[in-house]
């Protein structure tokens, strides 16, 4: 992997001359730190990683799927002006790899895809786990990055990780120096987030510590509007009541803890429990997907439960479980 080296006083004209020729969007301190557009890189806040995952740029909370009239359909035009995400953490690259895998290799999904084609992803490394419900580093990340940014105090370390990236780095290339230097995979570990000790939670599915969770769950869907590969939605129809003929198909985010998500015809719920939807998060999170694709589909960024507004620690609670045991 090409690795490169930049002085602070050349990363900021870097950023600089990025928000000129291109969208920046990176992290900012509001009430919360969220991505959003960047007028003056002051304003890139880079001690936290943001409250509010990146996913929403690319699988949008509301999307217009087409509009209909009668007979006649219209499909949206795509946005393809180009863009750069600026501060993206490593699990939050590997929470769009994992999203990539289900909208781009499984459903190829034109909306999502167009999202992600006119998008340069550039990380952030974190020296430091930036909560303290960060468990990154209990799961197998990897490099998932156009090009990623290690602070080493007085310079960036700089890693091109894509085509892309070396295009942008090419585009850009007078901001940069080559280096001899690689950044070792003990480097691009976080020091202090690996705190989910079980590997396979599989033979735990009746251990009763569950309830320790369940029974303090509200359903209120926060983790998962705030977990960065939580990908359930809803697709309806809203029609204009001044002609029911027309109107619009949307798809807006959905979640596995809301009854509504899992109600068919004749009004069967098929996770009406509180207990089969909490399980059934946590399970997809750590077994379902990996069953499938081959790899654990959380990326231990711990949203979900500093967001969770009774702080349920589904970690805590699994490493507090002592296997073997059942109800
Ligand atoms: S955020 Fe917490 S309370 Fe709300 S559904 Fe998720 S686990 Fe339950
Ligand atoms: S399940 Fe929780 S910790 Fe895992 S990726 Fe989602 S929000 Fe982050």
């Amino acid at each position: 992997m090409l690795t490169l080296k930049q002085e602070k006083k050349r990363f900021r004209e870097f950023l600089e001359a990025l928000s000129d020729s291109y969208e920046l969007i990176a992290p900012v301190k509001r009430e919360l730190v969220k991505f959003d557009a960047i007028k003056n890189i002051n304003d890139i806040h880079f001690e936290k990683n943001s409250y509010f995952p990146v996913k929403e740029f690319f699988f949008k909370k509301r999307e217009v799927l087409f509009t209909f009239n009668g007979n006649r359909i219209l499909e949206p035009k795509f946005e393809n002006k180009e863009r750069v995400f600026f501060g993206i953490r490593k699990c939050d690259l590997n929470a769009i790899k994992h999203q990539d895998i289900v909208f781009m290799q499984g459903a190829n999904d034109p909306y999502y895809i167009a999202e992600r084609e006119r998008s340069f992803l550039l990380g952030y490394h974190c020296n430091e786990a930036p909560s303290e419900y960060c468990f990154c580093g209990s799961l197998e990340l990897e490099d998932y990055f156009d090009m990623m940014f290690y602070d080493k105090g007085d310079h960036m370390l700089v890693e091109i990780g894509s085509e892309k990236g070396m295009a942008l780095y090419k585009k850009f290339s007078g901001f940069f120096e080559k280096s001899t230097r690689l950044i070792a995979q003990h480097e691009k570990k976080i020091p202090g987030a690996d705190r989910l000790k079980v590997k396979d939670i599989g033979p735990l599915y009746d251990n009763p510590d569950w309830k320790k969770g369940v029974d303090i769950c509200l359903s209120c869907g926060a983790c998962t509007a705030l977990c960065p590969t939580c990908y359930c939605f809803d697709i309806h129809d809203e029609v204009k009541m001044s002609n029911p003929g027309s109107g619009e198909r949307v798809r807006e985010w959905s979640s596995c803890q809301l009854p509504e998500f899992s109600r068919v015809a004749g009004n069967h719920v098929f996770r009406n429990e509180r207990e089969q939807r909490f399980k059934h998060r946590i399970y997809h999170q750590l077994d379902y997907f990996k069953e499938k694709y081959g790899i654990q589909m959380c990326v231990g960024c711990g949203r979900c439960i500093e967001g969770c507004p009774t702080r349920i620690d589904f970690v805590q609670i699994i490493n507090e479980m002592k296997e073997g045991e059942k109800r």
